[in-house]
């Protein structure tokens, strides 16, 4: 399965010309076209630990630094932590402190059995202990921080560097304020002299108040540059290396603040949170993906999956390419939605019907943001100003398919149909196809392969593969009765092998 789906042998164009395979691609049902990541929003939904599925709102995640606060990840390998439990035995200072105690009936000296808690992991077999951090009487208590020692210059930095994003915004909307035309029908003296009410008040004493001072960014001490630097050790190049106390680049990337070069400073790091994204569509901007809130569900609400509906084209087979000669290649097409499709197989575009369509493609794009900008009164935000610039298709063919010469019918997908005896309809099919059930059918083509190619250069070809598609899903419930039927173009590039002779 995985070698149909995850290599690159056939793939699909999207609108925008990058190729993907079908399983990365999304079916947008409102502009009835291919969308791949590119051509979508990417949005973050909400913010969840992966280990404890807490989830945590996006303002309390930036606070945390998107980490969570009980969980914590390997320093060593970066597998989850989990809290093992152990007891150790202490004399009993006074009675009845703590639950767990429990009494050792000792005569003279009265000991106590107590569980303490240590961070282990499971993968690599590092504890909290191995760089001394003591246990904790309870598993979720706070664990020690580690210290930085640049810690409260990187605090003075950020609030320095807030403070200047705060006052920038300001002046933005200051400046925005001055220059927006007012709205009001009738002429206005204070229009023509430049003065505002504001300061009018102001000369002839009506407002006593001192314009207010505009908030200005704490100054900060800059960092100084210097070229003496502390003297290397002297054994640095005599001593010889232990490895196994050295970190890794990973190990010290992952504790970006300190870095350690020695394994004695590994600690135990938060758990970075996960997010959950949804995708929409940068053309009328619906959504293609939304994710169920809940972190523990891993259901969608929506899910626009290509592989749910366009037909999946799969390669079988192909007979060995000789130059000059045609060979024969065996296609599987799959029809993955409830109704039946008319499949008609087409020629490519040509290079310059190619660039015609890129052409309107811009044309269009650029009508509909003019509309956009000059009737929205929305922030740019909302407006498809990111969408993605479409291009040529970066994919030389080198093998020609002979068209067949009718299009054909898949069967609509029926999971109870899987059981059933091999029922044959009595449906007169087409030479070109050699095999059918259920929803799957079995074609076999011809591909010539072009001049000028020498062996083992790569056979690439394609077709536009012509579907119906019925929309069950439109918003209006008249068209929805009759379940609105369209036929659907898609490049689809198969790389069926190398030339062998
Ligand atoms: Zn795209
Ligand atoms: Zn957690
Ligand atoms: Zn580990
Ligand atoms: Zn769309």
């Amino acid at each position: 399965m995985d070698f149909f789906l995850s290599k690159k042998i056939v793939e699909y164009a999207c609108l925008c010309g990058v190729l993907s395979p079908l399983t990365k691609l999304y079916f947008c049902r409102h502009c009835l076209n291919l969308r791949c990541a590119f051509c979508c929003h990417h949005e973050v939904d909400s913010h969840f630990c992966s280990n404890c599925l807490e989830n945590i709102p996006s303002s309390e995640a930036k606070l945390r630094k998107n980490k969570c606060n009980t969980c914590f990840d390997c320093p060593s390998c970066q597998a989850t932590l989990s809290a093992r439990a152990t007891s150790i035995q202490v004399p009993m200072s006074t009675k009845g402190e703590g639950g767990d105690e429990t009494d050792e009936g000792s005569a003279s000296n009265k000991m106590v059995t107590k569980k303490m808690y240590y961070l282990a992991c499971l993968a690599c077999r590092w504890t909290s202990r191995d760089v001394g951090i003591s246990d904790q009487t309870s598993q979720t208590c706070s664990w020690p921080e580690q210290e930085y020692f640049h810690s409260t210059r990187f605090q003075l930095l950020s609030e320095h560097f807030q403070a200047v994003v705060l006052c920038d915004k300001e002046e933005k909307q200051d400046y925005l304020r001055r220059k927006t035309v007012k709205t009001s029908k009738f002429p206005s003296m204070t229009d023509r002299t430049g003065l505002t009410v504001a300061s009018i008040r102001r000369q002839i004493g009506f407002d006593k108040s001192a314009p207010k001072a505009k908030p200005k960014p704490t100054n900060i001490t800059p960092s100084i540059a210097t070229s003496e630097v502390e003297d290397l050790p002297d054994e640095i190049f005599t001593k010889p290396v232990n490895l196994k106390n050295i970190t890794t680049i990973k190990q010290r990337l992952a504790q970006p603040a300190n870095q350690p070069e020695t394994v004695k400073h590994l600690y135990p790091q938060h758990k970075n949170l996960s997010i959950k994204r949804s995708l929409r569509c940068r053309h009328c901007e619906h959504n293609v993906i939304k994710p169920e809130y809940n972190p523990s569900s891993i259901k969608y609400r929506i899910q626009l999956f290509a592989s749910n509906h366009v037909p999946e084209v799969r390669f079988v087979k192909a007979d060995p390419f000789k130059i000059g000669e045609s060979a024969s290649i065996i296609l599987k097409i799959i029809n993955p939605t409830i109704n039946d499709m008319t499949i008609t197989i087409m020629d490519l575009p040509t290079e310059d019907e190619e660039k015609m369509a890129i052409e309107e493609m811009r044309k269009t794009f650029d009508k509909s943001v003019s509309i956009a900008t000059k009737s929205s009164l929305t922030p740019s935000i909302m407006r498809p100003s990111l969408i993605e610039d479409p291009r040529m298709v970066d994919c030389k063919i080198t093998g020609k398919i002979e068209l067949p010469d009718s299009s054909f019918v898949v069967n609509q997908r029926d999971d109870s149909a899987e059981f059933d005896d091999d029922i044959q309809g009595d449906r007169q099919d087409p030479r070109f196809i050699i095999w059918r059930k259920a929803n799957k059918v079995e074609i076999k083509l011809n591909v010539i392969p072009c001049d000028g190619l020498k062996k083992d250069d790569d056979i690439i070809t394609g077709f536009t593969m012509q579907f119906t598609y019925s929309n069950v899903h439109t918003s209006t419930p008249e068209k929805e009765s009759q379940g609105l039927r369209h036929a659907l173009n898609v490049r689809v590039y198969i790389n069926p092998g190398k030339i062998s002779e």
